[in-house]
């Protein structure tokens, strides 16, 4: 049957071949515990270990099935095996009639079936063991020193047959072997993790994540675009563990670990260094987007925590930012710079963050100025609409008008509405201020109606972040039946950013502000984008040629290409286009020639208090009249 001579002698075993046999296996032993101490990867042991098997009884095949915490199964050797048969039991789940081995690893107990095409534990793997002749296996599960069931060693046969006297004295010291290579394995896994990542939160630490960050750099660097690392410390954490005690503080560090994680993007690394310190850095990242992280993670701390035991604990934290490679060439720097911004954090009374640049902060600061002001403006009702002149080219008979938004500070003096917009827009108030504006043209145009002041319709500029937050068809709606308006008095300048945004709430707004019979005009067109793919899709009715456009009309050939063909555009599509910023007479002859509609600009008039529009309308009247 066999041509292996220990083989030959498996199962009548003469002493003289019981000492050939131990030896045999001493052999095995010996060379398999010197693998396991050389650290080879597991699959390399295991793989030793049944080859080894299989070269001492030829007429068996062996292999070796990891068990997860699962209860799947995952192939670790089957030399002998072709991979599709790995493939096939690969994650199957282990259970009371799961083949020898799934049962085996199920019961805790070895399982020996003599004969797999009549046993019922094989019914469900019957069809895949005879499709690689399979006939007879003995499966041993191998226990960790959790107890848990970590594998199964197994010998399988050709034919149907009980078990041979060798391979059962083979097959004890085998399973001391798995035994043996597992737990290393295990111990091995746990090193790496208490090396790499912290205890207490599951997060990579300082060492990780200094070799992440290495490479983030090296990354930043070679492609050319920012990083920048973050620093966080919970404000008072020392507070929270010495009065509600370590087991609440490091509940704290753990949820914290979890809102900071759920913030990132998949390619940032966030790690704890120690204490109450995280550290994040983030890939690809400008110091705005980075000041955006930092007020997510403000925002995601502070909901309160529930703390087994405890009242529920609201959390703050200051942050420190520096950027790569402005603020430090590398991690060291990096880290010592944003440690000196979390510093500066906390001094201005944390929960707060800083970047190291001093300059930044200062942008930060006035940034917070600014917000506060304007927020104290808007609450106080110290903003005010002025209004421009928008004019016929052909015949200068009058349009409508702009409203356009000011507001003078009592420190910061007069601020242009293209510094404060962007802070409105940044933190939140945009929504407000544009509903405030709407409001007020309104009810200037409906006042102006009453007071027989001839202005036929008022231009209002909206964000596109107000489609975005609010319902600005339901708002119109509303100012129009309040004010005692006909919609085609109202025009509403969106720019292209707002054409463009794929979001199906602004699309269907812009759809029933038409079907309302209100006007939408694209400000400052032709800045920025390329697609104009959208003015047949969407209901636009007049385009702003862009300023920097107009400017150079004169001097510049290319700015008249453009104009001309900003024009061309609208006419081919039945919109009026309207220059805005005409200054002189030789842009406004220009913009006629090419056939331009209407215009607006200081040639005409500048912006004006509401009675100044009026009074501008009065005095220009005889003039209109002789023309
Ligand atoms: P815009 O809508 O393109 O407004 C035209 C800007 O050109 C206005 O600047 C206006 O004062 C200015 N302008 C008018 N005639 C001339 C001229 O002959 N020469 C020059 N050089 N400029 C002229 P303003 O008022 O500073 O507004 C700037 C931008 O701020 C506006 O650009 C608009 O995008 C935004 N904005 C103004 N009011 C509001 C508002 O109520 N809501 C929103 N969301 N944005 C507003
Ligand atoms: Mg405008
Ligand atoms: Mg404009």
């Amino acid at each position: 049957m066999s041509r292996h001579p220990l083989a030959a002698e498996a199962g009548l075993g003469p002493p003289r071949g019981l000492a050939r046999e131990r030896h045999a296996i001493d052999l095995l032993q010996r060379d398999v515990l010197e693998a396991v101490a050389l650290s080879r990867p597991l699959q390399v042991v295991m793989d030793l270990l049944c080859r080894r098997v299989e070269a001492l009884a030829p007429e068996v095949i062996c292999t070796v099935l990891a068990v997860d915490e699962q209860g799947l199964v995952h192939p670790l050797a089957a030399p002998s095996l072709p991979a599709s048969f790995s493939a096939a039991i690969e994650g199957a789940p282990i259970g009371p009639k799961a083949g020898s081995c799934g049962t085996a690893a199920w019961r805790r107990e070895p399982v020996e079936v003599a004969d797999i095409g009549h046993d019922p534990l094989w019914d469900d793997y019957r069809p895949l063991a005879q499709a690689y002749g399979l006939a007879a296996c003995w499966s041993t599960p191998i226990l960790l020193a959790s107890e848990r069931v970590g594998a199964t060693f197994a010998l399988y046969y050709r034919e149907p047959r009980a078990v041979a006297p060798f391979h059962r004295r083979m097959v004890e010291a085998c399973a001391q072997l798995c035994q043996v290579a597992l737990r290393n394995d295990e111990h091995l896994r746990q090193i790496e993790r208490l090396a790499y990542y912290d205890g207490i939160t599951g997060l990579p630490n300082r060492r990780l994540f200094a070799d992440r960050a290495q490479h983030a750099l090296q990354l930043a660097a070679r492609q050319d675009h920012g990083c920048a690392l973050l620093l966080l410390d919970i404000d008072r954490f020392k507070t929270i563990n010495d009065s509600m005690g370590h087991a609440a503080g490091d509940e704290v560090l753990r949820q914290t670990a979890l809102r900071l994680g759920q913030c990132l993007r998949d390619s940032d690394t966030l790690a704890r260094l120690g204490g109450d310190e995280f550290v994040a850095i983030l890939q690809d990242c400008s110091p705005a987007s980075a000041l955006q992280v930092a007020d997510k993670l403000r925002l995601a701390l502070a909901p309160a925590l529930p703390l087994p035991g405890h009242a529920p604990l609201s959390l703050s934290a200051s942050i420190g930012l520096a950027n790569f490679p402005d603020d430090g060439a590398d991690l060291e720097q990096l880290l010592k710079n944003a440690d000196i911004a979390m510093y500066e954090a906390k001094r201005a009374g944390r929960g707060c963050a800083r970047f190291f640049l001093h300059s930044m902060n200062q942008a930060l600061d006035e940034r917070l100025r600014m917000e506060a002001a304007l927020r104290q403006a808007l609450s106080a009702g110290a903003l005010s609409l002025h209004y421009q002149a928008k004019l016929n080219l052909a015949d200068g008979r009058l349009m409508g008008c702009e409203a356009l938004l000011r507001w003078t500070d009592a420190e910061l003096g007069p601020v242009a509405p293209d510094r404060f917009i962007p802070v409105a827009e940044e933190c939140g108030l945009i929504n407000a201020l544009d509903a405030w504006v709407l409001e007020a043209a309104c009810r200037q145009l409906a006042e102006w109606g009453r007071a027989g002041v001839a202005v036929p319709g008022v231009s209002v500029n909206v964000s596109p972040l107000r489609f975005v937050q609010d319902d600005v068809a339901a708002h119109v709606a509303l100012l129009l039946q309040r004010h005692g308006l006909r919609p085609g008095q109202l025009t509403l300048e969106v720019t292209e950013r707002v054409m463009l945004d794929d979001d199906t709430r602004t699309r269907e707004q812009l759809q029933r502000l038409h079907q309302m019979g209100v006007r939408i005009s694209v400000d400052d067109f032709g800045t920025g984008y390329s697609s104009l793919g959208y003015l047949k899709r969407l209901p636009v009715a007049e385009l702003k040629l862009d300023k920097s456009f107009v400017r150079d009309l004169e001097s510049d050939p290319g700015d008249r290409a453009l104009a001309s063909a900003v024009i061309a555009i609208g006419r081919a599509l039945g919109l009026r286009v309207v220059a805005e910023a005409v200054e002189t007479l030789g842009q406004q002859t220009l913009l006629r020639e090419l056939g331009c509609d209407e215009a607006q600009g200081w040639l005409y008039g500048r912006p004006l208090p509401a009675a100044g529009l009026a009074q501008w309308l009065l005095s220009r009247r005889p003039a209109a009249n002789d023309g």
